[in-house]
């Protein structure tokens, strides 16, 4: 796909969903973390049905560093993984001790914590901070290389083509774009050409290798 196609085609993407942003519910960059950690296989939706529980319950950072796995883990069972609650205790404890209690706003300092990736933090960068981000999903990875705006076999060399090709202060609109995209249209088992804007762009769409 030649550049100006790529720019076409995120530029489509922006007017399909002029309202794209995150599905979480939160109202800080802490609410914003946990609900982060606790999304990982889990979708959005499931993770907003336990957090205010675990909001009302533990408020802020030095709160939640001061629970333990056994209060944690029945409030957020439905979202999987018994690890994820030990991690958010764990990750909450370094930021009372090493961050005053404040959630910090870099990549190296997010991807200390544990449960922390790369991915995990760039979502936290942007919804929480505003920094321009650009986070690569499961849903990013295969839609972005499907219509061919990137042809990458792994989410890091996702980030550095789609970070190259898309200007700075568009990366966290353009990762929503891809996700809403993802969860509405092109879906993983059965993408709906059929009915999807980009049809005429789109790689896959055109050579039917999904
Ligand atoms: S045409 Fe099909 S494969 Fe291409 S972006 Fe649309 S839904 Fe996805």
């Amino acid at each position: 796909m030649t550049k100006a196609k790529k720019e076409e085609a995120l530029q489509k993407l922006e007017e399909m969903y002029p309202e794209a942003k995150a599905e979480l519910v939160f109202s800080n960059p802490y609410e914003m973390l946990v609900a982060t950690m606790l999304s990982a296989q889990c979708t959005d939706k499931q993770v907003n049905k336990v957090t205010s529980a675990v909001f009302e319950r533990w408020p802020d950072a030095n709160a939640m560093a001061g629970a333990t796995e056994e209060e944690l883990y029945p409030l957020v069972k439905s979202c999987g993984f018994k690890s994820k609650a030990g991690n958010i205790i764990a990750a909450c404890r370094i930021i009372r001790d090493e961050h005053d209690g404040r959630v910090p706003d870099s990549m190296e300092a997010l991807t200390a914590l544990p449960g922390f990736g790369r991915k995990t933090a760039n979502v936290v960068l942007y919804n929480a901070f505003g920094i321009p981000a650009f986070a690569v999903d499961t849903h990013v990875f295969r839609v972005s290389n499907r219509i061919g705006l990137c042809k990458a076999d792994t989410v890091e060399e996702t980030e550095r083509q789609m970070t190259k090709l898309i200007r700075r202060e568009k990366w966290g609109n353009a990762h929503h774009w891809l996700i809403w995209h993802g969860r509405r249209l092109c879906k993983a088992q059965r993408p709906l050409c059929e009915t999807c804007g980009l049809k005429d762009l789109c790689d896959a769409a055109k050579t039917g290798r999904f």
